[in-house]
């Protein structure tokens, strides 16, 4: 793998520099920090796909397995018409601490195809999932590596892709992909798992921060799967209310909430949030800089840096998104006492019930919707736990409290297994 300088603030080298400081803090092994640093395998693919028009257009994918000591590779596949193989190379890694800091036997993986699903048929995007996954070929596997829908893939493409494989493999082997609908053994509550998983982590801090939650404001940045859920369950679980929301067509603002069904009424006939009856226009700055007890990132990588940690008002940063705040905003945000509940813990929800899909799945047997709440419950809180033991026993803040944790674990994996 190129050794280049990595862009600062890019996720890739935000990866490496929180990986270098918890390995610092642990004095881990200098091997199993090499190893730790670079992905174990990554495949790059291209991939000819016929387009509606007779024309044959060429795809460039990619695969990365980060680290499977623990158990299979586990991430999502994006499609996206700026995807690099460094983002993916970051996702992978923060998926190897994922599931580990979440104690699921999994490693971590992600994939990634350059394109623009906006533009696509229905019919070119099936073509081109069916051959993303002929061209990984046997790199993938239940006991493998197994994808699951990321950002713009979904179910109906994990149902794509479910069926392509077990053609290949001339039997039903459905779990070689997570996300897939109902019908095909998804998981019931995979959906909302993400949003899920997050709102549980904050009424955790809430408990410890002795904040009550009731009434209180909050902001959401991104207002797609994730966003929208962390709306629904932040007003029904949480009691909380929604003053501002964003998504690629700008934010919006209402100091009295909104109501979550109306809102979503209006994005899905718009396809946007923004002119939404009642709500004023504001910026994307100011919608991160409310004065709001719990902030959600939900969008993008990269968008609390240092140019904007100090203006922060949020008592709490709950990170749906992968990657939101730089190493820089870190230590800043943490001066100044805001309480971060890293993406490793807050997303994990939707990997959590993930792999729930993948026991599923295995034994043929299907949960109800409230097994899985009550499981992926337990699981966060006992997640939230280790970080929190782990922060006050290094006397350092959630993010690399929470790296401590999954470094540990999988250095001990890859210890146990003679790698290092
Ligand atoms: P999505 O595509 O459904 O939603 C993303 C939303 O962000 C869209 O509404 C989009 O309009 C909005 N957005 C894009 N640019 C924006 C901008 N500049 N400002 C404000 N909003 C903007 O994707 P998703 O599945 O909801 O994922 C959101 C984030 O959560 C990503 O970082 C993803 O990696 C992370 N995540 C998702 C899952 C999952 O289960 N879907 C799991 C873990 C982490």
């Amino acid at each position: 793998m190129e050794q280049n300088p990595l862009p600062e603030n890019g996720s890739y080298y935000t990866s490496q520099k929180q990986l270098e400081e918890a390995a610092a803090i642990i004095k881990l092994d200098p091997a199993a920090y090499e190893i730790l640093r670079r992905p174990l395998r990554e495949l790059h693919i291209t991939i000819p796909v016929k387009m509606d028009n007779g024309s044959t257009k060429i795809f460039d994918g990619f695969r990365v397995q980060h680290n499977d000591a623990r158990g299979p590779n586990k991430g999502g596949i994006r499609f996206h018409p700026e995807e690099t193989i460094d983002t993916v190379r970051a996702l992978a890694s923060w998926m190897t601490w994922k599931t580990a800091v979440m104690n699921i036997p999994l490693g971590g993986g992600k994939g990634g195809v350059i394109c623009n699903p906006k533009t696509m048929s229905t019919a070119e995007l099936e073509r081109l999932s069916r051959a993303y996954i002929r061209q990984l070929g046997s790199f993938l596997g239940p006991e493998k590596d197994i994808p699951a829908p990321d950002v713009y893939t979904s179910p109906k493409i994990m149902g794509w892709m479910a069926d392509e494989y077990s053609i290949m493999h001339g039997y039903n082997s459905f779990g070689v992909i997570t996300g897939k609908p109902l019908a095909l053994g998804g998981s019931a509550g995979r959906s909302d798992a993400t949003a899920r998983g997050g709102i549980y982590c904050v009424r955790e801090a809430a408990g410890r921060l002795g904040m009550n939650l009731v009434g209180a404001r909050t902001a959401i940045q991104g207002y797609g799967n994730v966003g929208s859920y962390a709306h629904k369950l932040a007003v029904e679980l949480l009691g909380m209310k929604v003053i501002a929301v964003s998504d690629s067509s700008g934010s919006i603002y209402n100091p009295d909430g909104f109501i979550y069904e109306s809102l979503m009424a209006h994005k899905i006939m718009t396809g946007a949030v923004k002119g939404f009856p009642g709500s004023a226009a504001i910026s994307d700055k100011e919608l991160l800089e409310l004065d709001v007890a719990v902030l959600f990132p939900a969008a993008l990588d990269s968008v609390i840096t240092e140019a904007n940690a100090a203006d922060i008002r949020a008592k709490i940063i709950a990170e749906l998104a992968n990657g939101p705040t730089t190493p820089g905003a870190d230590s800043i945000l943490y001066n100044k006492g805001v309480y971060i509940i890293p993406d490793l813990l807050c997303n994990a929800g939707g990997v959590t019930v993930s792999y729930f899909e993948m026991v599923q799945n295995s034994y043929g047997y299907y949960w109800e919707e409230e097994e899985v709440h009550h499981r992926l419950e337990q699981k966060m809180k006992t997640a939230f736990l280790a970080m929190q033991q782990s922060s006050h026993a290094y006397k350092v803040h959630n993010r690399l409290a929470a790296y401590i944790v999954a470094v540990k674990r999988v250095a001990e994996a890859m210890k146990l297994r003679g790698w290092c």
